[in-house]
Order: structure tokens, then sequence, then C-alpha cells
């Protein structure tokens, strides 16, 4: 048996290879930083999702060390059995305040709430309706769930609006990324609560990227457009990304969250998170709401980068996020593009498809609030060597 499962999959990842389109993991021997060591080599890193450098700051450190002396290491069961802890119940209250909803829910993984709350808002004749360039976990979201899935094309509320209104389903769920991870994007809102509204669908976003980033006071995408809970009724964050933690959440009214307690599965058939991971979040929620001036430095710094890739040509993508990709193009030639880059002692994303569609392959450049413009200006420099006999 185990011979013929090898041999399958053994031809797969051949295939995988061949086609340029092999994954490989590189070893991390520091914290998340500006500064991190790779594979055994120091690097300027503009790859990870720490935009605000949260991740490994003393605060929040502290706030974890701390919490793990009080509570332990593991939560030892799921919220509804018996691991919702103090810590869990604290940051959902700050969650909620934080994004202005009656209440927030603790998922263990982004990828476990979109799973979750698709799969319980959506059943057997619904409609899904997906902007084509989502994440991931909420296109699996709606392919797992019972409901007819359709993909709108990106950020085209006139497209979503003829599927809306031709879908011959009960409900309706709008479902789209609030900053697109690969792209830097933002998508159309305040249409789309309009159209949502006319067409009586549910809107839920996904601002993995956006909260802590966004708005005056890191309110993500909502508080960006200013969107309350009747606009926009189901809002999803991580803690992974600028909150430097782990771990997302669900923001909404009181009937959704006691609604998706009772019938989210990725929610109820799953360890809590660590209390001392909850604690940690705490922290940084703090710091990401008193502490505007990473969101200021960040703005100077991409507005830096955009300036000097524009000079030197490069294809860069409407993006005023973080996340700055520059187009490449051809699967081959951004993976030389990153490796010239390695070369010089910087790190960046290369994204291939099918994370991205064929032919637009990029360097994901993720910039952070631990970025000095000196290093920024490392980057172009590098930027500039490594393009060299590459089109864009
Ligand atoms: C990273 C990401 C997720 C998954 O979150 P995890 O907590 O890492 O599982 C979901 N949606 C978007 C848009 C993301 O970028």
């Amino acid at each position: 048996m185990t011979d013929s499962l090898d041999t399958a999959l053994a031809a797969e990842l051949q295939a995988r290879r061949t086609a340029g389109l092999y994954r490989k993991r590189a070893l991390l021997e520091s914290p998340q930083g500006s500064r991190v060591v790779l594979d055994g080599r120091e690097c300027l890193a503009f790859s990870s999702n720490d935009y605000l450098g949260l991740a490994n700051h003393p605060v929040v450190v502290e706030a974890f060390r701390h919490s793990a002396s009080r509570y332990g290491v593991g939560s030892g069961a799921s919220h509804l059995i018996c691991g919702h802890g103090a810590e869990h119940h604290a940051l959902e209250e700050e969650l909620a305040d934080f994004t202005g909803r009656s209440r927030a829910l603790l998922f263990s993984t982004g990828y476990m709430a979109n799973l979750g709350v698709i799969g319980a808002l959506a059943e057997r004749g619904d409609g899904v309706f997906e902007d084509r360039l989502n994440h991931a976990s909420l296109l699996d979201g709606g392919l797992a769930s019972k409901a007819r899935f359709k993909r709108y094309r990106h950020a085209d509320t006139a497209d979503l609006d003829r599927h809306l209104r031709a879908a011959e389903v009960r409900r309706r769920l709008v479902v789209t990324d609030g900053v697109f991870s690969m792209d830097g994007d933002l998508a159309p809102l305040p249409e789309l609560a309009s159209v949502c509204a006319d067409r009586n669908a549910w809107l839920m976003v996904d601002d993995a990227h956006g909260f802590g980033v966004l708005g005056e006071s890191g309110g993500g995408v909502a508080g960006h457009f200013h969107l309350n809970q009747s606009q926009l009724p189901i809002l999803m964050g991580t803690l992974g990304k600028g909150f430097g933690t782990f771990g997302a959440f669900v923001a909404g009214s009181d009937t959704l969250i006691d609604y998706l307690i009772q019938s989210a599965r990725p929610y109820i058939y799953t360890t809590a998170l660590p209390p001392a991971v909850a604690a940690a979040s705490r922290a940084s929620l703090k710091l990401i709401r008193e502490e505007s001036w990473r969101r200021d430095k960040l703005a100077v710094l991409i507005d830096r980068f955009r300036r000097g890739a524009g000079q030197l040509g490069l294809q860069l993508m409407a993006s005023r996020t973080p996340i700055q990709p520059v187009i490449v193009g051809g699967d081959d030639e951004v993976m030389i593009v990153g490796r010239r880059l390695l070369e010089r002692g910087i790190h960046v994303g290369t994204i291939r498809p099918p994370t991205v569609p064929r032919g637009s392959a990029r360097l994901r450049i993720t910039l952070s609030a631990a970025h000095e413009e000196s290093d920024v200006d490392r980057l172009l420099i590098a930027l500039d060597q490594a393009f060299r006999g590459i089109g864009p």
C-alpha cells in the first residue's frame, strides 16, 4: 500500500518540479522583524505580514509571558466545554469595542473563521458570491458550503449586482477581502454595501490585512470607510498579521455571534487558543489603538517605495497599503529576481500561480513600521540590480 501511495505522490511532485511550481520552505531562526535569519543568512526582510512590527514587541512578549505563568500553556478544551478563559473573554470584549460592533467571537485561525462563518450562514438553497481574488480560505469556505457558489469580477460591483439579480436562491451572502492579500488594493466597500442593501444580501468582509494598518485608530477598512454594523454586518479579522500574534475573530450583532457559537463547526470542534496568545493580542490591540505613529510611519515608507519604484520603471499595482506587489510576469523570472535579491541580502515574497492568476507572477513586497527609510532605499537599489535583463 505504501508503495502505491508513494509512487502516485512522487509522480505528482515531479510534475510540479517540472512545471517550476514546487515550493520550498526557508528556515527562520530569528524572531520576525526588519532583519531576520533565514536559511542561515541574515537578511533585510520585506516578506512578512507583521506590518506594525508587533510580533516581537517587548510589551506583547511580556504580556504573553505573564499570562503563561498565570494560566499555563494549553487551554485544555474547546470554548463550549471548559476552555473559554478570562483572557479570551476580555479580548472578545475589547475587539467588539475596537470594531464598534455589539460583540466579537474568537476563532483559532482566520482560515477556520472563514470556513466557519460561511458554512454557518449559507446552506443548501442559498447563494455565496465572492470576489474572484478573495483569499483561498474564503473561496474554500464557499466551495465547502452546500450553497450555490459564484465568483464575480474583481472589485466589480456591477458584475456582482448582475449575479445577485440572476440568482434564484433563498439567502444571499456576499464575501470579499477588505484589502486584497496579493494585490494590496481595497474592496469598494461603500458601493458593495449599497448593492447588498438593494438586493437584500448579507455582506461579509475579511480584513486580515487592514486591521491595525488602515483607519485612524487601526480599525481597518471598516474604519477607513466609516461603515457601521448595519452597513457591514459580518466583519472578520485575523490576529496573525498586523496584530503580530495569532488567531482570528468575527465581529457583528449579538444574534450573529450567538448563532455562530451554536453552529460554526470550526468554532465548536476545536481547542481554544492558548490563553497567553489572547493576552498577547490584548497588549497588541492596546498598542494599535494608542500609538498611531506606526501607521504614520508606514504611510511615509509606502510613499517613498512607490516613488522610487516608479522612477525605476517597475510595474506597481494600485495599492496604498503595506502590500506593494511588483509584477514580473513569468514564473521563472520571478524566481530569478527573488534569488538575485537574496544574493544582495534582501528577502521578498515570490508569488506564482495558483496563488495569483497565470502570467502575473510577482514579488510580494511588504513594508512594516519596523523598517527605516534607509531600508527602503536599500531595497530600491537591489531591485534596480535584480531586474537587469528582465522585462516587467
Ligand atoms: C492570512 C489570511 C487568512 C488566514 O488567516 P490565518 O489566521 O493565518 O489562518 C484569511 N484571510 C486573509 C485575507 C488572509 O490574508
